[in-house]
């Protein structure tokens, strides 16, 4: 299950399908159609796409770090940057908005405190620069530091 790292990944702008419930078959035929790379970590689904002349990154490590190392080292990604475009939850695009439109959808103090926010234009889930961008932050930092 590799949900995680594609949360990650979003947050960092790929626009990036996950599926936890899918066979393989559709999974190919999806990736085929939409001209996608296949993450995975079970071999016989990179032999799957290999036949299907699709391209895959094969992930060993189990955690989300070192699976974006692994990543980062077989497309020659050299800076992970959070892109602040892309829903973590969905894939959506984010669009920025108007505090006055998402008047009592977020707790007042959030409001009062934060004056950026963004909505997910797939689920409408809303964004803002929590305390937990901080530690996001240093993720980012310690990854690069990794590549
Ligand atoms: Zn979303």
């Amino acid at each position: 299950m590799l949900g995680t790292l594609a949360k990650k990944l979003r947050m960092f702008g790929f626009d990036c399908k996950y599926e936890s419930a899918i066979d393989d078959d559709s999974l190919v035929l999806i990736a085929k159609k939409q001209d996608r790379i296949v993450v995975t970590k079970d071999l016989k689904l990179v032999i799957n796409c290999l036949q299907h002349d699709i391209k895959t990154i094969k992930i060993q490590n189990n955690t989300d770090k070192e699976q974006l190392i692994e990543i980062a080292h077989q497309i020659n990604y050299n800076k992970f940057q959070l892109t602040y475009s892309r829903c973590s939850l969905c894939n959506g695009l984010l669009e920025e908005i108007a505090k006055n439109t998402i008047l009592g959808k977020i707790p007042q103090r959030i409001l009062e405190s934060k004056e950026k926010f963004w909505k997910c234009k797939e689920c409408n889930h809303v964004y803002w620069m929590g305390t937990h961008i901080s530690n996001i932050e240093k993720f980012v930092t310690d990854l690069n530091g990794n590549i």
